[in-house]
């Protein structure tokens, strides 16, 4: 079986971001001020714009690079900057083709990336939530971990990690302003981390 490249996977993570906005605001409204499910929106449309222009050819680092640069240069609220270091960190662990040693690589910087930036720990009520037990699950995978194998168990970690969010008042972002208004619902930056490995919705 071919692995997918770093385009399908990008162009499947605006697709399922898409399907999945109205609950992604929906979280957001809960928990800060609503514009998450916008920004994300706006983000990976503008992701698919630039990735139709680019050839076929092109190298998982050229994707990813791209993918970054949206987000860093062309979102706003908090979360564009996090996704584009994030990327970055990918763009920078990929050469030619993604893998699954360079996804593992890419997400533990990417990882390290933002907590220098936003300095949250796991319980925060962030997507550091589910960043961090992807890595985590990522990093156990070792070096013959095949593609497929490690969106696999990156997105059952990330997925877990976000469902844990509901339970946490948050203590960082916007939505350590409102309290408890928004304990039973997620984190949206952590149900979109479970998005960006494969998980298919958001809960
Ligand atoms: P804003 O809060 O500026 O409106 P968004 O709505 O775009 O930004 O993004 C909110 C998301 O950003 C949250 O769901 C959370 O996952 C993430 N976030 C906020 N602050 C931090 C932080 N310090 N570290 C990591 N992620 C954060
Ligand atoms: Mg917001
Ligand atoms: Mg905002």
């Amino acid at each position: 079986m071919t692995d997918i490249t770093a385009r399908q996977w990008i162009l499947g993570f605006a697709d399922r971001v898409l399907t999945n906005e109205p609950r992604l605001t929906e979280f957001d409204q809960a928990a800060g001020d609503g514009d998450f499910g916008a920004n994300i929106a706006g983000a990976v449309k503008l992701v698919q714009a630039e990735l139709a222009a680019v050839p076929d050819s092109a190298s998982a680092n050229e994707v990813l690079s791209i993918t970054a640069t949206v987000f860093l240069d062309k979102v706003g609220g908090t979360s564009g900057p996090l996704f584009g270091l994030l990327f970055q960190a990918l763009a920078k662990a990929a050469g030619e083709t993604l893998t699954g040693p360079a996804l593992a690589e890419g997400t533990a910087e990417g990882l390290a990336a933002i907590q220098r930036v936003g300095e949250a720990q796991v319980g925060d009520k962030t997507l550091v939530d589910a960043l961090s037990p992807a890595a985590e699950a990522l990093r156990g995978l070792g070096d013959g971990a095949t593609l497929e194998g490690a969106f696999e168990a990156a997105a059952a970690a990330a997925v877990d990690g976000a469902r844990r969010t509901k339970d946490i008042r948050a203590r960082r972002g916007r939505a350590s302003y409102v309290g408890e208004h928004a304990v039973g619902v997620p984190d949206p930056g952590a149900a979109t981390i479970g998005l960006l490995f494969g998980a298919s919705t958001v809960d």
